[in-house]
């Protein structure tokens, strides 16, 4: 397929490709040039109910079919994504900013959690328990949720979709979706996938437009028993107490602050190569990013020597173009805040090392940048950059880093660098975080379950875990046997 055919400018409902009720439009453009790539429809609460209505509808039947269909039809989904991994990449990366590479490794693991999933729900047993009388069997069975309302964020807008349509489908629940505004023609092609390996009408509902008017209707409706968000701390706590009204389910991806902890023991070219992924994949945009560098007093020298070239040495400029390893930041605002963090940084006595300005490339183009002397008053130690900017805290012991690592309401992920077994051990107790990387600055797996502890989170999303999500467990008694 094209890029041109899998850049749907219409929202699927119903299985039907359709326009906004009253055809009004959003621009969507290009974060490297600022130039138009097309327009979406500016849906709001009229189409959204109307796309609850079919997946309500379609519920009832693809909720009965047999897991053996279902899992034949997430086994093609799963090779049409590998197919065109290539032309999705490139829409990602048109619309996102993300250099290809990246691109091409979200389309690919967005792909295994599809493959994933339909392998999992095999596996969704329930049980028989033992009863206290002999005259009962006692069973414990799973069952889909029913319609899920997904609302995914712009900095994965293909992988965070597949992590909620794998299980939601699996499961036999039907999906109404609504991706970020910024990046809608990645999730719009799943629809145009899922179309094309014959998912029938009304399972998978995908729509654009007003966030406020889409979410409101998706939250308020009693046909859709559990939501599933990724996105910030800020518009989850919303939808939570949204959710409230109809008690629906809810999984919730929230926002992050990783601390990157670098011991005297560390492997320094393994810490550098981690710290180089999980600080700058993505320019610094993704929930997992490291938010703070702690760097022990014996090797902090040369860790920020070495961080700081890494840094410098990578080539910024349009993710199209081979070679690039940093694209543009999403939108200008993106490029403000990170400003704001360096001048309060600098303003109470940070130094930038590296970087610091914006980019001679000019647009939302921004240098990668290090900041070192960072300190607990600055705004980067509590608030989630979100940029390409590492900010080098300096520690003596590790009961000190532990609590400085915990100190914040977040819990999303860390990293630590050590060949220490015992200190492995107590780190991975101690840090209040839901995904622990131990000399590994990359982690995510579909295998595991990734979500967030304290204000990250809810739920699980991959891994057994991220398929029970999605199912309700009953309890039948049956007596007089
Ligand atoms: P965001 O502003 O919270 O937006 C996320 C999604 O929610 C978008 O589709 C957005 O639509 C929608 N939205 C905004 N306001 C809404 C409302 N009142 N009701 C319903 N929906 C609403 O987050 P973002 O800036 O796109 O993404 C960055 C954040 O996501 C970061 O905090 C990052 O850490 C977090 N994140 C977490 C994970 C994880 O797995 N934990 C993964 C990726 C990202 P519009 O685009 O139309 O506004």
């Amino acid at each position: 397929m094209t890029i041109a055919n899998m850049m749907q400018q219409k929202c699927f409902v119903a299985g039907a490709w359709v326009n906004a009720d009253n055809g009004q439009t959003i621009a969507v453009n290009n974060p490297a040039n600022g130039e138009q790539i097309g327009t979406v429809p500016n849906c709001g609460a009229d189409e959204t109910e109307k796309a609850i209505a079919a997946a309500a509808e379609a519920f009832k039947s693809w909720s009965q079919t047999d897991t053996s269909y279902r899992v034949d039809l997430l086994r093609k989904l799963h090779a049409a994504l590998l197919e065109n991994q290539e032309e999705l990449a490139q829409l990602l990366t048109l619309e996102q900013g993300k250099p290809l590479a990246e691109s091409r490794g979200e389309i690919a693991i967005g792909a295994a959690y599809i493959l994933w999933f339909a392998e999992e729900i095999r596996r969704a047993k329930g049980e028989i328990v033992p009863a206290p009388a002999n005259d009962r069997k006692l069973l414990v069975t799973h069952h889909p949720v029913g319609v899920v309302g997904a609302i995914t964020p712009w900095n994965f807008p293909s992988s965070m979709l597949a992590r909620k349509l794998g299980p939601a489908l699996a499961a036999g629940c039907t999906v109404v979706a609504k991706p970020a505004t910024a990046t809608p023609y990645s999730a719009l092609a799943w629809a145009v996938l899922c179309e094309q390996v014959g998912f029938p009408p009304g399972v998978v509902n995908i729509l654009t437009g007003s966030s406020r008017d889409i979410g409101g209707a998706i939250m308020s409706s009693p046909h859709v028993r559990k939501v599933t968000f990724t996105g910030s701390t800020e518009v989850g706590k919303t939808l939570i107490r949204q959710s409230a009204e109809t008690v629906k389910k809810v999984s919730m991806e929230l926002g992050g602050n990783a601390p990157f902890i670098v011991f005297d023991d560390a492997d320094i070219d393994a810490a550098i190569e981690g710290a180089m992924i999980s600080k700058y994949r993505n320019m610094g945009q993704t929930c997992v990013c490291t938010n703070r560098f702690y760097v022990q007093s014996g090797i902090h020298n040369e860790f920020v020597s070495r961080l700081t070239q890494a840094t410098a040495d990578l080539c910024v400029g349009d993710g199209m173009q081979a070679g690039v390893e940093q694209g543009p930041l999403i939108d200008i605002s993106a490029v403000q805040k990170v400003e704001q963090m360096i001048a309060d940084a600098t303003a109470k006595g940070g130094q930038v090392v590296q970087g610091g300005e914006r980019h001679a490339l000019g647009g939302t183009f921004f240098q990668p940048t290090v900041i070192t002397n960072a300190k607990a008053n600055m705004q980067f130690a509590t608030d989630e950059i979100f940029g390409p900017l590492s900010a080098v805290f300096q520690f003596e012991d590790e009961a000190e880093v532990i609590a400085a690592a915990n100190a914040t309401e977040f819990g999303l992920a860390a990293y630590a660098y050590t060949r220490d077994v015992g200190r492995v051990f107590r780190l991975s107790d101690a840090l209040e975080y839901g995904l622990i990387g131990i000399n590994s600055g990359l982690i995510t797996t579909v295998e595991v379950p990734f979500g967030g502890l304290k204000e990250s989170g809810l739920g699980k999303e991959g891994g057994s875990q991220g398929l029970s999500d999605y199912l309700e467990t009953k309890y039948t008694a049956i007596a007089g046997i």
